[in-house]
């Protein structure tokens, strides 16, 4: 038997009111692997990462987690089963420090020498963070906001990372350290689904990718041969 995905998301419905923004989208994520929807503004993908971490009502669909169903789960639920979102914006707590950004992350956790024991190993993924622990969130640039947001959801000690455009509006080299980053934390066990306008990092540091347009999944493929296909060369990649 194989063993289940890491996600697996069966005919997914949402509106806002009477507005469809995802229309009757499956997919999944692989263990072992990360996945990328691909996407232009409005296409649906953050609507999807709020429907699967339980901050929107989904009208229909199914989702499971390694297997067991965790439809209509709440967010907090989903959170202590390793379900954990970057999202989009960031959202940091930004009138406190790193190191409090970083507390928040665990909150649900109480398995003191485990929170120690991972933030040293998020630190290492982020070494810059490492000096600004006392400083306040507000008064980091963005590529290191950004690094909090992935640092704290890291706290949570996540199975599955959810990250939403973790790259928007970054200078390229901090979207290169990021998209390393993510890479180190797959490789490291964590199943990851990653959401981007950017196409070309995504599909560069993924293996699996969808790519949605208005609401409605258009392409599914290997990120390699979405690469390589014309369609999406013009349409995302500007070739
Ligand atoms: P972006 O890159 O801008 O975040 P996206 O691919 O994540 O885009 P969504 O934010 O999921 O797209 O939006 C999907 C559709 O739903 C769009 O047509 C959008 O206008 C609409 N929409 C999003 N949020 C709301 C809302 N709160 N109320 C009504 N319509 C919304």
């Amino acid at each position: 038997m194989t063993a289940p995905n890491a996600l697996e998301v069966t005919n997914l419905v949402v509106n806002y009111g009477i507005v469809p923004a995802v229309q009757n989208i499956s997919f999944s994520v692989r263990k072992g692997a990360i996945t990328t929807i691909v996407g232009s503004n409005g296409s649906g993908k953050t609507t999807t990462m709020k429907a699967l971490t339980g901050l929107l009502a989904a009208q229909s669909g199914k989702v499971s987690m390694y297997g067991q169903d965790i439809t209509d789960l709440p967010t907090d639920a989903l959170v202590k089963r390793g379900l954990v979102l970057v999202p989009e914006g960031r959202r940091l707590f930004k009138a406190m420090t790193v190191a409090e950004n970083l507390e928040m992350g665990a909150f649900q956790r109480r398995d003191a020498s485990a929170i120690a024991h991972d933030l040293e190993k998020v630190l290492t993924y982020f070494p810059a963070l490492r000096a600004k622990m006392r400083t306040r969130a507000s008064n980091l640039s963005g590529g290191q906001q950004q690094m909090v947001a992935v640092a704290r959801a890291l706290m949570a000690a996540p199975k599955v990372l959810l990250l939403d455009e973790p790259t928007i509006g970054l200078a390229p080299a901090v979207v290169d350290t990021i998209a390393e980053i993510i890479q180190t934390i797959g490789r490291n066990g964590v199943d990851v689904l990653l959401v981007e306008q950017n196409a070309e990092i995504a599909l560069e540091i993924s293996e699996d990718a969808y790519i949605f347009e208005r609401g409605e999944l258009v392409m599914r493929g290997t990120a390699r041969d979405l690469m390589n296909s014309p369609e999406v060369q013009r349409a995302y990649l500007g070739i």
